[in-house]
């Protein structure tokens, strides 16, 4: 059974190697056990990319903010980074099994999560938004948003807040862009969001717009296993990182407003 099981989990590493990425050039050809080596000091990142500005692919790397934060932490702290692209929903559950050392996915840092994993100090700040139709929206306001078909990605906090709208259809979907994608097509009456990401569809999807009424305020972190010694030194490279402005520079290439 053991043989049986290792067998099925060394097939489930490998696909999970042709989907890495790496944001570091030049470690692109390590496994995913080369973590487990002290002398290969790589440190496997858990994370979506579809989430622009903050995770997203370009001509087949993993770019943007917290690709570039995650690289500026490890070169402080001397490791390599290595990428590994999977659901959001699957990100927690990679860390805790030890599978990634860290997750960094504008994620959110919520009570619930902080019961599985130990979140970083936060190294930005997040809105969830609404984003409607231009034109015979329903959807006006967040009040507006009872009793109507909502689309969320699956696990993310904007599921959780929409979970407790009063007579609200909740439909998710394993990525942004699906629920989306229903909204234009009227399958939803409105979709809750990060902003940066709801800007990157906006900008994407003619017909459809942010409402100025925010959803809620958020900060993002970095999570690792509980108990995890490398959270301290996390903490550390990213006082250094925002202090000397590096964060702030990061953010502002991704972000131009
Ligand atoms: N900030 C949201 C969350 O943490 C969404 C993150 C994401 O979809 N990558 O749940």
């Amino acid at each position: 059974m053991k043989k049986i099981l290792s067998a099925i989990l060394a097939g489930a590493m490998l696909c999970t190697s042709a989907l890495m990425f790496s944001a570091c050039g030049g470690n692109a050809s390590s496994t995913a056990d080369s973590s487990k080596t002290e002398d290969a000091k790589v440190l496997h990142m858990a994370t979506n990319a579809a989430f622009e500005p903050y995770e997203y692919v370009e001509s087949n790397e993993v770019v943007g903010i917290d690709a570039e934060i995650a690289k500026a932490i490890c070169d402080k702290l001397g490791y390599q980074l290595q990428i590994d692209d999977m659901e959001f929903d699957a990100i927690i559950t990679a860390v805790t099994t030890g599978k990634a050392d860290f997750g960094m996915a504008g994620m959110t840092i919520t009570d619930e999560r902080k019961q599985s994993v130990d979140f970083t100090d936060p190294y930005t700040n997040a809105v969830q938004v609404i984003i409607v139709n231009e034109e015979d929206s329903k959807v006006a306001s967040k009040a507006d948003l009872e009793g109507k078909a909502i689309g969320v990605q699956l696990g993310t906090t904007g599921d959780l807040y929409v979970s407790d709208v009063n007579d609200a259809k909740v439909e998710r979907f394993s990525k942004g862009a699906d629920a989306v994608l229903a909204l234009t097509q009227g399958k939803v009456d409105a979709v809750v969001i990060d902003n940066q990401p709801a800007k990157a569809f906006v900008a994407q999807n003619p017909g459809i717009k942010i409402l100025e009424e925010d959803f809620a305020n958020e900060e993002y972190a970095i999570c690792l296993a509980k108990g995890n010694e490398l959270t301290a030194k996390f903490n550390t490279a990213l006082k250094e990182l925002k202090d000397d402005g590096t964060v702030d520079s990061i953010i502002k290439k991704y972000i131009k407003e």
